[in-house]
């Protein structure tokens, strides 16, 4: 058997699978930054700047039990979630990151041909797990400040629709989507994906309506306010139909048992954790003050941590680039429904001093 032969198996919707452009780390950086690998400022995966919480650390150093599998019942897990969310822990569900749980979402409902409408521009990775179903997407562009668009929504349902999926606030845009516009789309008695990965930084959210309405998906994560990200623990709230049917069909073991240390660690250190979630958003909005100067750049107001911005003048693509030599890493779009941007991670005061530092130096040579 050649090399083709073996090829030629592979169902053909993903020999040219692109998958996901994920971000670098910075050790692959060696050679192409100007500063050591040490100072590069990480703004390009709306990652924690001040990490976890020490008592994460110290529990994780001192826990006996890596040898044993973890409880693939999620009981302790579920419990600790239902006295952070209030809602009870049958409706609940743990995944290894929300990106877990929006694929076995996926899985649970989509038969071939079934179609999920989408609201780009939006995260990225609904359309990856999407690539992976047999499923298909039906897209509905936002409008020009990223809202979307309740009766462009509801015009899409056909028969076929078996999921609505809402990012709020919205990746990359920072968007939040208007209560009222998600309960008009609750409306439609198709199940909705509330994906609130950035809650902590909106303060907005559906989960007390989740008993309230059969079709209500909340998502949630430890990546960004826990800085949890490299653990891999999201979940989400369900009807607890759908949570039984979820705990049945996901992988056993999914969840580790480092990432249940980490969350039983992190919620007794709320306070701590919001402090650092409050700095943050501190400093979204002496960002979004400090890129509005630039007259180059136009930053969308967030409430998340991050910045989307469009770029007036060159191409974001060289502004990464340049950026990225400089050692500050930021993320950039060029595709239909995301032209000409870029996506900052709201990272510490020095981060921000840095960038901003640069971005005026490039704003020089651009417009000199
Ligand atoms: N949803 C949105 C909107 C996100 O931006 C992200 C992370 N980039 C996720 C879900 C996935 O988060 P996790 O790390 O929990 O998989």
């Amino acid at each position: 058997m050649s090399s083709d032969d073996i090829v030629r198996l592979i169902r053909p919707e993903l020999v040219g699978f692109v998958g996901y452009a994920a971000s670098k780390s910075p050790e692959t950086l060696a050679g192409k930054v100007e500063v050591p690998i040490e100072e590069i400022v990480k703004l390009d995966a709306n990652e924690n700047p001040y990490g976890c919480s020490p008592k994460v650390n110290a529990a994780l150093a001192a826990y006996p039990d890596l040898n044993i599998y973890p409880d693939a019942g999620q009981t302790e897990l579920r419990k600790l979630l239902q006295e952070y969310t209030g809602v009870s822990s049958e409706n609940i569900v743990a995944g290894a990151g929300s990106d877990q749980l929006i694929d076995l979402i996926l899985r649970l409902f989509l038969e071939p041909g079934d179609e999920v409408i989408n609201c780009v521009p939006t995260f990225a990775m609904f359309r990856f797990f999407m690539g992976l179903s047999n499923g298909r997407l039906v897209e509905v562009p936002r409008d020009e400040n990223y809202a979307v668009r309740v009766d462009a929504v509801k015009a899409a349902v056909t028969r076929r629709t078996k999921i609505i999926l809402l990012a709020t606030p919205n990746n990359p845009t920072g968007t939040v989507i208007p209560r009222q516009d998600i309960l008009q789309i609750l409306d439609t008695a198709v199940p909705v994906v509330v994906d609130e990965a950035y809650y902590e930084f909106s303060g907005e959210t559906m989960a007390p309506l989740v008993n309230q309405y059969q079709n209500l998906i909340v998502l949630r994560t430890f990546s960004k306010w826990a800085g949890l990200a490299g653990l891999r623990i999201g979940y989400g709230l369900f009807p607890p139909k759908i949570a039984d049917c979820l705990l049945r069909i996901k992988e056993p073991y999914g969840v580790n048992a480092a990432a249940t240390v980490a969350v039983r660690e992190s919620l007794k250190d709320r306070d701590y954790l919001m402090d650092k979630v409050n700095a943050i958003i501190t400093e979204r909005e002496r960002l979004f003050a400090e890129l509005k100067k630039l007259e180059w750049i136009k930053p969308f107001p967030s409430q998340a941590n991050f910045i989307f911005c469009t770029v007036l003048k060159g191409k974001a693509g060289e502004l990464q680039q340049q950026l990225q030599r400089k050692g500050i890493l930021v993320r950039y779009f060029d595709q239909p429904h995301l032209q000409n941007s870029i996506r900052i991670s709201v990272g510490k005061p020095e981060d921000t001093d840095a960038l901003i530092k640069v971005l005026r130096e490039l704003g020089e040579k651009t417009n000199g």
